[in-house]
């Protein structure tokens, strides 16, 4: 089983921005995010069971999600919401598995997902935690400006996630993106290194 690095962050902390530069880098980036939009797809695995529970209400005409659809019913119903997530997040947990153990000869995969602190089984999973912290109000201010949501809808998303100290809790790494990305460069230098040494002594004590 290769090195599993799990990368977690708020919304607009950076995780994307960072992931991309460690797979510039070699990691292989398995991300959960793109994982539940390939399963809720055209034709994805979570569609038929997406269809018998919320009807045709919530499809697309190329019988993908409608995500304003479902966003809108999950929002107003709980029951809905945890209905969905009943169906996705064990298929999301079987494909990222499956993406990690194919990954085999990576130097390491990154695994980015999102809701790391909510959920223990990718922990477990994961050799080691990096989170992505960033100041609260750059956090708004990045998500505005790239996604047109409103403070108050930004901080509505961010009151649901876990808080700044519940995922630093879980972190073996913490990478402070609060400036530039020159700033950030070193330090994803640093880690990528760490990280292949550390991967490179998994692979020597396993054999
Ligand atoms: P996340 O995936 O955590 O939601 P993103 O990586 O998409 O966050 O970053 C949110 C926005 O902030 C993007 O538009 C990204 O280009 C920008 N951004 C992230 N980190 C930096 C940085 N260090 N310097 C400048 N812009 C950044």
């Amino acid at each position: 089983m290769s090195f599993v690095v799990a990368l977690t962050g708020g919304i607009g902390s950076g995780k994307t921005t960072v992931a991309e530069l460690f797979a510039a880098r070699g990691a292989v980036l398995v991300d959960t995010d793109a994982i539940a939009h390939d399963l809720s797809g055209p034709q994805g695995a979570a569609m038929p069971a997406i269809q018998a529970a919320f009807g045709n209400a919530v499809l697309r005409a190329d019988g993908g999600l409608d995500r304003t659809a479902m966003r809108r019913l999950a929002f107003a119903d709980p029951v809905a919401k945890s209905k969905l997530e009943e169906i996705l997040h064990p298929l999301i947990r079987l494909h990222s598995e499956a993406c990690c153990a194919a990954a085999e000869n990576a130097p390491y995969v990154l695994l980015v997902v999102p809701l790391l602190v909510e959920t223990a089984s990718y922990r477990r999973r994961a050799d080691r935690v990096l989170v992505i912290d960033c100041d609260e109000a750059l956090q708004i201010t990045r998500v505005t400006a790239r996604s047109g949501l409103s403070v108050e809808a930004v901080q509505a998303i961010m009151a649901a996630q876990a808080t700044r100290a519940q995922r630093r809790e879980v972190a073996d790494d913490v990478l402070l993106n609060d400036g530039g990305l020159d700033a950030l460069l070193p330090e994803i230098d640093g880690l990528h290194q760490r990280y292949l040494e550390l991967a490179s002594a998994k692979l020597h004590a396993g054999r």
